[in-house]
């Protein structure tokens, strides 16, 4: 299914993401680099470009995905071409810091418990921050 650009609102697009039916974790490659590395990202990749979707990805992973390859780049393409504004803080980001569980920011934000728990890495590496987590 193709959608019109106009049907997309901020949220919905992921109906139509070519990923939905994948292994999530081929869009987070263990290796860091290496043949390995570059064979799970060219796979990742080959299912970002066939879809329909990509572009409405790439713009919402530039502002909020910081891991693993979204949109039909990885995290160090998507640093490279973010744009130099300064964007607003992620509202995940803000979530964490107010001690929201996983499962609720996940929810609010519509990504899976995995992603937040990357983001709330992210969040401690970047902060020394212990964010709110596991069920509840
Ligand atoms: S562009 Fe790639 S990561 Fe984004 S929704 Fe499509 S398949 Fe998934």
């Amino acid at each position: 299914m193709s959608p019109d650009e106009r049907e997309l609102t901020f949220w919905n697009w992921r109906a139509f993401a070519a990923c939905r039916d994948q292994d999530p974790e081929l869009f987070f490659p263990a290796a860091t680099d290496g043949p390995t590395y570059e064979a799970q990202v060219a796979a990742a990749k080959s299912v970002c470009h066939r879809c329909p979707v990509r572009v409405a990805c790439l713009r919402d992973a530039l502002q909020r995905v910081p891991h693993g390859i979204a949109g039909g780049l990885t995290e160090s393409e998507r640093r490279a071409v973010r744009p130099a504004t300064v964007l607003p803080p992620p509202r995940w980001r803000a979530l964490l810091l107010e001690g929201r569980s996983h499962p609720e920011v996940a929810r609010l934000c519509g990504v899976s418990v995995r992603t937040v728990e990357r983001w709330a890495a992210q969040l401690r590496r970047d902060h020394g921050h212990r964010c709110g987590g596991g069920a509840g």
